[in-house]
């Protein structure tokens, strides 16, 4: 009898969906020239969405979530992996549309895979996931536009989430002072912890945004989106650029264009999904030079495959602090 190991699976029902834990087969999984023994796979928001149903982002069922996922290889036809390599993966819609992270193997192209750079454990990749690596384009896109440490604040908005946590980090790593905004400032310990300079209650960006405020940040890392963004934009300095991640306030802008015409602002969209091989290969060696490794264990905790039904209601509600690690 061949194999069998524990995945979380999803399901259409006349009600909407279920989400179930069962144990799978090789020969359940889908087409791929790559198979990993999963080791380790995060909660993401957008797992949150797709396991709670709250969007669609499960695009055909039977399907495995979990938008990523590391681990080591078992069998590859794939030119550049073998049997024992430890690779990493997220986006290419893994966990929305080909079966994910959320069990102990997974069948994928090797196109889609990047090796861990050996300062990594396979638990550190995960750590980062797909988080750590949005946050990591975003401090690229900035330093592509210009923005350098010294020339005023950064502001990293959802400070607590995942992607505000790691952009935080690395951002201060870099030389960048950091000002984080949160809706939990009892979380502000943490976030200096963490390296943030200074901390900022959410609400001041929830107010509607006049066309031009006064001028607060030479750049901006941003995974709220709607109000929140609009304010931002016209707060930003001369020439400044804001990073656009993510939507966990909402996807609408209300905004204007005048920071853009008057004052030279720069909007950058930041796209972990399909972002191309030799980008994620570049991302992921920024990220292995500048991470600290402490904070990366400061900001993660650790949970099985069957709490991720409950972190994922968590993660939706705002209500879940840095990184959730899955372990297989
Ligand atoms: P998290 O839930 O970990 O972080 C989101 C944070 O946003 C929360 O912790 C909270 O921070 C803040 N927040 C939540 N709700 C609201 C609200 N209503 N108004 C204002 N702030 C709010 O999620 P992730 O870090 O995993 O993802 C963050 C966003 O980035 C998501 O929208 C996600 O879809 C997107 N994303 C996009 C990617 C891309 O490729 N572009 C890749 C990865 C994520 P606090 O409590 O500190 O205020």
């Amino acid at each position: 009898m061949s194999e069998t190991f524990q995945a979380i699976v999803i399901d259409k029902t006349p009600e909407g969906q279920k989400v179930e834990l069962r144990r799978l087969t090789d020969a359940d999984l889908m087409d791929g020239d790559v198979t990993v023994a999963v080791e380790h796979s995060t909660v993401n928001y957008k797992d949150g969405l797709a396991i709670t149903g709250k969007a669609p982002i499960i695009r055909r069922y039977p399907l495995v979530p979990g938008v990523d996922f590391s681990g080591t290889v078992i069998t590859s036809a794939h030119e550049d992996f073998k049997k024992g390599d430890k690779v990493v993966l997220n986006g290419w819609s893994v966990g929305e549309s080909h079966h994910g992270g959320y069990a102990g193997r997974a069948r994928v192209s090797g196109d889609w895979l990047v090796p861990i750079p050996e300062e990594f454990s396979t638990a550190d990749a995960m750590a980062i996931g797909t988080a750590g690596f949005t946050a990591m384009l975003a401090v690229l896109a900035l330093e592509e536009q210009g923005v350098r440490p010294g020339e005023g604040d950064v502001l990293v908005t959802g400070a607590a989430g995942g992607v505000g946590s790691m952009a935080i980090s690395l951002l201060s790593e870099l030389g960048y002072r950091v000002t984080a905004s949160t809706g939990r400032l009892s979380e502000d310990p943490y976030l200096k912890s963490i390296g943030a300079a200074n901390v900022v209650d959410r609400n001041e960006f929830a107010a509607p945004a006049k066309p031009l405020g006064k001028m607060r940040w030479a750049g901006a890392i941003d995974s709220v989106g709607s109000t929140t963004l609009a304010n931002i934009l016209s707060q930003t300095s001369y020439g400044g650029t804001v990073a656009a991640c993510g939507l966990a306030q909402g996807s609408d802008l209300p905004a204007t264009v005048m920071p853009f015409i008057l004052r030279g602002v720069r909007l950058v969209g930041i796209d972990s999904v399909h972002c191309p091989k030799a980008r994620r290969l570049a991302a992921w060696e920024r990220l292995a030079r500048h991470l600290d490794k402490a904070k990366l264990a400061a900001m993660s905790a650790h949970v099985k495959l069957a709490d991720v039904p409950r972190i994922a209601a968590d993660i939706v509600q705002g209500k879940v602090r840095g990184r959730i690690v899955v372990d297989l």
